[in-house]
């Protein structure tokens, strides 16, 4: 049966966009947005009543190193659909939050430089995507510059992450002689016959202007450029290339499509192609596999905590997608771990629409708490019957650092920041019977999360701290058979990881992995997601 709450979690589309630092995320954000008339943004801006005028030390670091370190969200209506776009910050300094926003969307756009092809980047966030079973649609960026042969990007693509790309649309001309893209399917309910031209210079607001031609326009102007595109076009179906949905959902393939981010070429179709054929929010499976009905009561989970660093005037904003029903801003909620209620009067979403403040929000949806300060990474928050999401995945750490105050008689703040900022998943953090518990060793994904923590200890706990880097560049899980064997090997270190109670082996490199299997055949070393 089809209630509000299936109608409206059927018109969402909740993706984010994946790629290297430069291939453009920016650029197409700003276009899907300026397509989209973005009616809403969510994020940690301040300014509304009497939160005006803080300004915190994040948003000063943020604006120092010009990178984004709070993943925020876009939501705009288009056609008849609500779509959710969701910042991952682009920063070769990415942290785990990058891979966090990745569990609350429900496909993602890989978005590549089409000269620079697949980058290692775009790899590893691809590796989250494919963990996660997330649909994935390629844009491939900048076709308006010198670019790799359309083929051969396609070939690439296939050879470094083993999924096939399926062209929706292919260009005509090559990379720096854009003239416009040939349509192999229906895109917005419409296949143009032809092409559609490309025209460069109309620029403005809406970019580039899109007319379609066409086939007898198309060869006269475009001759051996268009029988060319329609040519490989042709070959591409012959070689199993041409889109597919179901092996689309099943993360099999992924629906491609060219375009220059810049002059807003190719941002029409790609969001239509996200109305059309990305998949709406389905019933999440809870810790026990069972799946939350999207009728149910309301349920979310918290993908992201952003703590101010203003010491006056500190509070939290815990990010929520919803998985299922209806949010009302000022229900009472209550937290799965613990089973404390909590009021979401302070819940926000749209921080760009003029009251700054969410009345209602359904899947797919993500609201931003103000002041749950209760509220962790992973926590679930429901409404009538109990639920509890599954916790979010550690992911492969690739920096190591042992993290000493400067003044031991403050260990207790010490012992209680690093608890609250592990709680938050800002870090990870895990103990070595070499160093003793009073001395953690944080372990990251980008070096940028041990900067967060030891501002963080010095401005809301009040302890100076200092990080001594540790040569491991990579991690393993053991369990305790392993971590017996392996505490005295040299040149690693085994740690655990009070979070999960997992065992971690630090590593220098790949090579130690097979030193360590062959002195000690049959122990275990997992690889961990993503990275790692
Ligand atoms: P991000 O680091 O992925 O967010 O990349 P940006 O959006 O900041 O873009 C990096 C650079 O590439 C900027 O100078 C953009 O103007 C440029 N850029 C982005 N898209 C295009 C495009 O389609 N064509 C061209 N020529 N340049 C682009």
């Amino acid at each position: 049966m089809s209630t509000q709450v299936t109608q409206e979690a059927a018109r969402r589309r909740t993706f984010a966009v994946i790629s290297h630092p430069d291939a453009g995320k920016s650029t197409i954000t700003e276009a899907l947005a300026l397509y989209g008339h973005a009616i809403q943004s969510a994020g940690a801006v301040h300014g509304k009543g009497d939160r005006k005028g803080v300004v915190s030390d994040w948003m000063s670091m943020e604006k120092d190193r010009g990178i984004s370190i709070t993943s925020a969200a876009l939501q705009f209506e288009y056609r008849d659909c609500v779509v959710n776009l969701l910042d991952t910050p682009g920063h070769a300094d990415f942290s785990e939050d990058t891979y966090r926003v990745l569990t609350a969307v429900d496909a993602a756009v890989m978005l590549l430089d089409a000269a620079k092809g697949m980058e290692p980047q775009t790899l590893k966030l691809f590796e989250v995507c494919r963990a996660r079973r997330i649909p994935v649609i390629t844009f491939i960026n900048k076709w308006d510059r010198p670019a790799k042969d359309a083929l051969e990007l396609l070939e690439e693509v296939e050879e470094r992450i083993g999924i096939k790309p399926t062209p929706v649309t292919w260009p005509v001309g090559i990379g720096g002689e854009f003239r416009g893209v040939v349509e192999r399917i229906a895109i917005g309910g419409k296949k143009s016959e032809g092409m559609v031209r490309y025209e460069r210079d109309s620029g403005g607001v809406t970019g580039a202007k899109m007319e379609v031609l066409g086939e007898d326009e198309a060869r006269e102007q475009f001759g051996d450029e268009y029988a060319r595109a329609c040519e490989e076009s042709e070959l591409l179906g012959e070689v199993e290339a041409d889109f597919d949905r179901t092996s689309f959902l099943s993360g099999d393939t992924t629906p491609t499509l060219f375009g220059a981010a810049l002059v807003h070429f190719g941002v029409g179709q790609l969001m239509d192609l996200l109305v059309d054929i990305a998949p709406a929010p389905f019933a999440r499976e809870d810790v026990e596999e069972k799946p939350r009905e999207l009728d149910t009561g309301f349920s979310g989970f918290v993908f992201k905590s952003q703590a101010n660093m203003n010491s006056s005037h500190r509070d939290q904003l815990a990010f929520v997608r919803v998985c299922s029903g209806k949010f009302d801003r000022g229900m009472q909620v209550t937290q799965a771990q613990s089973g404390k209620t909590m009021s979401t009067k302070y819940a926000q979403t749209m921080f760009g629409s003029s009251r700054g403040t969410a009345e209602d929000a359904w899947p797919g949806d993500i609201v931003g708490l103000v002041n749950a300060t209760g509220l962790s990474v992973g926590d679930t928050i429901y409404e009538g019957s109990k639920v509890e999401f599954p916790p979010l995945p550690a992911f492969a750490p690739e920096h190591f650092g042992a993290v000493e105050m400067r003044d031991t008689s403050k260990a207790k703040r010490f012992r209680k920041g690093i608890a609250q900022l592990d709680a938050e998943g800002v870090v990870q953090v895990l103990y070595s019977e070499r160093r003793g518990d009073g001395i953690p060793v944080l372990a990251a994904v980008g070096p940028l999360q041990f900067e967060v923590t030891l501002a963080r200890l010095k401005d809301e706990f009040g302890v100076p701290a200092e990080i001594n880097h540790l040569p491991y560049q990579l991690a393993r899980l053991t369990d305790s058979d392993g971590a017996k064997k392996l505490m005295t090997a040299p040149g690693i270190e085994v740690f655990t990881r009070p979070r999960d109670g997992a065992y971690l082996v630090g590593l220098p490199n790949k090579y130690r992995i097979q030193t360590l299997l062959s002195d000690h055949p049959g122990i275990k070393l997992e690889a961990l997601l993503a990275g790692g």
